[in-house]
């Protein structure tokens, strides 16, 4: 009976629509090596979009029955199709401010920094600063002839940015080189005296270079300061811009944002109205108690402008970073005996916070890295939850979950948290995590994804940026080997297979958001947020991995970056 009805409502439609056909596809993707991440890990061949949502996944010959005379087809030959990254806890403007920055630790001659501003002038609007930081003379092989107490003229950086202030500091922060914009601007001429405590180097006819040191380089930073003040926003719509822009080129099609201030989100909310989000972003609000009472209603925002914008996560910290010796940890550190690091909020400030959280239906996300942050923080979420057995599928998360004490392991698959990780954090700080914290610590406590795992936890992965680099290849790298810069392994029995380790770049980023049924895997009537990459990076040697090229990046159906031009 059931079936008759179908049957007649499909009649129905076809005579309806007046043709024998399906439905016609937007784009189609043809000859991929798609990886679905669906519950039977499908492999397909090809793929169909429909206006922002996947309408098929299927063989060749399946997918092009969808094509119409307006499809766009591409054929990717044989390139591997997965679901879009999403970067599970990173800093969205802090990305975009450190990209703005140009990074001058690896020029090796005056040449190359005047270059790199020459690059930079090409793409800046007019009037835009140029910071750069981490030159250093020593390094250069090759002297410019003229030199001034042993720094060069400042003419060929005025040259090749006539238009834009140029302040470059020296790797020490004790001396800036700027441009003669800059100059201009800070009207620093012949005439000005040294300020107190600082020094504007100058040359035989008393003319400055462009070199100034210690309190003279507060005279341009004044202006530099009071310029951004009279627009703060515009200077946060460029790095959001850069920030974005850089996603995409990485194969990012949404991003958790690891703490932002209401104001900003009022920033992203206008973007997102405006249609100038391109990457989506799921927000962790980062503001005071007080603060949160009084406005965490108004900022609540699930799926806002077409699924760009979410905002129903609140950030707070536990205690700080193991490089700094301010992890929380319950024996001393092993490199200095009489600190066990300590805690940055108490628990019950912890515990406030938490009560609002789930109070407002909101996720909570906490920084923990130490072992005893990681138990307090466990603490505190196990209590709540117990008080509120009403709140159900609350997937609250520790941010970082470095140190976990073995006790504490299985907590988090009991409770439902999310260990929300950074596989580059393991093998960029590996090297010195044994001596901080002894071997014994390292093997049992440190990175324990694959024990999570195991263990039926949610493990997340992300990078941090701008701590680390976005670079999703070189973290993917990270997770299937970690192997450190020296070469060696860090305990790489807790390695994550391939499989794993993009459905923590995916599926599980996107159900640490309550999103796995729009994101995180290749199937119809999701969004279609796709990236295709140059090779396959769940059967090729691991060190060919950090070398992949994406090839296309696509966010609701859109070709957002491609690498043919
Ligand atoms: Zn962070």
């Amino acid at each position: 009976m059931k079936r008759m009805v179908v049957f007649g409502i499909l009649m129905a439609l076809f005579a309806f629509t007046g043709c024998k056909k399906g439905p016609i596809a937007d784009l189609v993707l043809l000859n991929g090596k798609v990886v679905t991440l669906d519950a039977h890990n499908t492999m397909a061949q090809a793929l169909a979009v429909k206006g922002d949502r996947i309408l098929a996944v299927g063989d060749n010959d399946q997918i092009k029955k969808m094509v119409g005379e307006q499809t766009r087809v591409l054929d990717v030959t044989g390139a591997l199709v997965i679901p879009g990254l999403i970067e599970g806890h990173a800093h969205f403007l802090g990305l975009g401010e450190a990209l703005s920055r140009l990074d001058l630790t690896h020029t090796q001659s005056w040449q190359d920094i005047v270059d790199s501003v020459a690059a930079r002038a090409l793409q800046a609007e007019p009037g835009e600063w140029i910071i750069g930081r981490g030159w250093h003379q020593e390094k250069w092989k090759i002297r410019p002839a003229k030199l001034v107490e042993g720094y060069p003229l400042h003419t060929a950086l005025s040259k090749v940015s006539p238009r834009n202030p140029v302040i470059l500091t020296h790797a020490s922060g004790h001396a800036v080189f700027v441009n003669q914009k800059a100059m201009e601007l800070a009207g620093i001429s012949r005439q000005t005296p040294n300020p107190m405590g600082g020094k504007i180097i100058r040359d035989r006819q008393g003319n400055p270079t462009g070199v100034l040191l210690e309190n003279a380089m507060d005279l341009v930073w004044k202006v530099y300061h009071k310029q951004q003040s009279t627009n703060p926003e515009k200077e946060k719509m460029r790095y959001a811009e850069k920030a974005m822009q850089h996603l995409l080129k990485n194969g990012i099609t949404s991003f958790h944002d690891a703490g932002a201030s209401f104001a900003e989100i009022e920033l992203f909310k206008r973007l997102a109205e405006q249609e100038k989000l391109k990457v989506r972003l799921y927000v962790m609000i980062h503001e005071p108690n007080v603060r949160l009472r009084k406005y965490l209603d108004h900022y609540r925002l699930i799926g806002y402008a077409n699924h760009f914008l979410t905002v129903r996560a609140i950030k707070r910290y536990m205690d700080g970073a193991l490089g700094s010796r301010g992890a929380w940890l319950f024996k001393p550190y092993n490199d200095q005996p009489n600190s066990v690091g300590f805690n940055v909020i108490s628990p019950d400030s912890l515990k406030a916070t938490a009560e609002i959280a789930i109070e407002h239906g909101f996720q909570l996300c906490t920084h923990a890295i130490g072992d005893r942050a990681n138990h307090v923080v466990l603490d505190v979420y196990e209590q709540v939850f117990k008080a509120h057995p009403e709140k159900k599928d609350l997937r609250w998360r520790i941010e970082h979950a470095q140190l976990i004490h073995p006790a504490d392991v299985k907590r988090f698959a009991k409770l439902g948290v999310i260990a929300s990780m950074q596989g580059i954090h393991c093998t960029s700080d590996g090297p010195w995590v044994p001596q901080r914290i002894s071997e014994e610590r390292a093997k049992n406590e440190a990175y324990l994804w694959q024990t999570l795992w195991q263990t039926g936890a949610v493990v997340t992965n992300g990078t941090d940026a701008p701590v680390e680099a976005i670079d999703p290849m070189a973290n993917f790298y990270a997770l299937i080997t970690r192997r450190m810069k020296n070469g060696q392994y860090f305990y790489p029995e807790q390695c994550l297979t391939p499989d794993q380790a993009l459905k923590a770049y995916t599926y599980n980023n996107a159900y640490a958001a309550f999103e796995e049924n729009l994101k995180g895997s290749l199937e119809p009537g999701k969004l279609a947020d796709i990236a295709v990459l140059d090779r396959d990076i769940l059967t090729v040697p691991p060190y060919k991995v950090p070398q992949t090229k994406v090839l296309y990046t696509m966010v609701g159906g859109r070709i957002a970056w491609s690498a043919r031009k």
